[in-house]
């Protein structure tokens, strides 16, 4: 009989970009575009190596992120993409993204030969409709180049385009959120990803903040609450914390990392979760180019984590989903008992937070605002239920009940 192949993901990092946003803590490097050329070998020399090692696996994801990777010509990329067809068993039907910024994607002839290689999900950083805010944080696009940019990826032929936003700006109100999210449903995307603004150490926006006039928490879940009626209101199906998508359209790569399926990385910065083994490269780019080339590129981070110690993840990650958590996978999978979670899940439930689900539970968009508190009760009633049976184990007593 055929053994079906295990699905995979596959994650490029470009990580050039033509300046640096305010917030951005992504590894990505202004000016660097003399280094393209070599990045690009340097990634399909890492490509074709990795792959000797997934023969038992089919890849039906693969994102294009950064970075910007559209600064990059359309020749390199659709290069890139071409090695990993050839050297990985590529799905018929994979989902194959590409993340853009406004002011690097309004040559529709150039994107059409991105979708002609290959490409058919574009994600576009729109991130806000006001161009005043968009100074403020450091975007060096403007509202119409995004108009501009949907009209050539349309014309292009790209038939599944996502856009980002951000809410929590500096200054922005709550009608200016109301007007990105409006301005930007105008344009018809597939999918649309909102997070709010987080102020990260080490980014100019955190040296700032004191200066800045940032919304505050009761404002931010307020803007959160509003998108979340407006989008599903307007037909998006709400299927992650952040993330809103036309039936049928749900990120198929994203929904790995919240699924906990396997994924390889490339690009320094990259994580993996292939086999057993986590592993990520270092946010370096000359070490990754000389690596690569060399053949003797080192990873950063490595652990083995069997799937059955992937429990507490799990509990994180699922939660996330509208799918939400499910009791027999946590049973079965994780052979861990459902019950101390539930006692927690149904406490919430009076809160108007988590409902149940025909397999198990889910939280509601109150509950997601609160999903970090709610995530750390269920750990810890989690943790105590651990220690409980290894206390039953080393007395002897293995009456404890799944
Ligand atoms: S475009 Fe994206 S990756 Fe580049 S600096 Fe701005 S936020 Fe960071």
């Amino acid at each position: 009989m055929k053994q079906s192949k295990t699905p995979l993901g596959i994650y490029v990092h470009i990580p050039f970009c033509r300046s640096k946003c305010l917030y951005c803590d992504f590894y990505s490097l202004p000016q660097a575009e003399d280094r393209i050329k070599r990045y690009v070998k340097a990634l399909c020399a890492n490509i074709s190596q990795i792959a000797q090692y997934t023969g038992g696996y089919q890849v039906d994801t693969v994102y294009f992120g950064g970075g910007t990777p559209t600064l990059l010509s359309e020749r390199y990329l659709t290069d890139i993409l071409e090695r990993i067809a050839q050297r990985f068993h590529m799905g018929r039907d994979a989902e194959i993204t590409i993340e853009a910024n406004p002011e690097s994607a309004q040559n529709w002839r150039a994107l059409r030969r991105l979708r002609r290689g290959g490409f058919n999900r574009l994600s576009l950083g729109v991130q806000a409709a006001d161009d005043a805010l968009l100074r403020a944080v450091g975007r060096i696009h403007t509202f119409a180049d995004v108009e501009r940019s949907v009209e050539a990826l349309r014309r292009a032929g790209f038939r599944n385009f996502s856009a980002d936003l951000i809410y929590g700006l500096p200054g922005q109100s709550q009608a200016a959120w109301m007007d990105s999210l409006e301005r930007t449903l105008a344009l018809g995307p597939e999918h649309l990803s909102c997070y709010g603004l987080k102020v990260e150490e080490g980014t100019p926006l955190h040296r700032r903040q004191k200066e800045l006039s940032l919304p505050d928490d009761d404002t931010q879940a307020d803007m959160y609450l509003s998108a979340v009626q407006m989008l599903t209101s307007g037909g998006y199906e709400h299927y992650e914390i952040s993330n809103f998508a036309r039936p049928g359209f749900a990120s198929r790569h994203n929904l790995k990392y919240w699924t906990l399926q396997e994924y390889a990385g490339f690009g320094p910065g990259a994580h993996s979760d292939l086999g057993e083994m986590r592993y990520a490269y270092a946010r370096d780019l000359e070490g990754y180019m000389a690596g690569a080339l060399a053949g003797t590129l080192e990873t950063d981070q490595a652990e083995r984590l069997p799937e059955r110690e992937r429990d507490t993840e799990y509990i994180m990650l699922s939660l996330r989903t509208s799918a939400g958590i499910s009791k027999a996978v946590f049973e079965h999978r994780y052979r861990r008992r459902f019950a101390p979670l539930e006692a927690v899940l149904r406490r919430y439930e009076q809160l108007g937070c988590a409902q149940p689900t025909e397999e198990g539970w889910r939280l509601t968009a109150k509950g997601f605002l609160l999903s970090n508190t709610i995530i750390t009760d269920l750990w810890e009633a989690h943790g105590q239920e651990k220690l409980r049976r290894e206390a039953a184990a080393a007395s002897g007593d293995f009456r404890v009940e799944l």
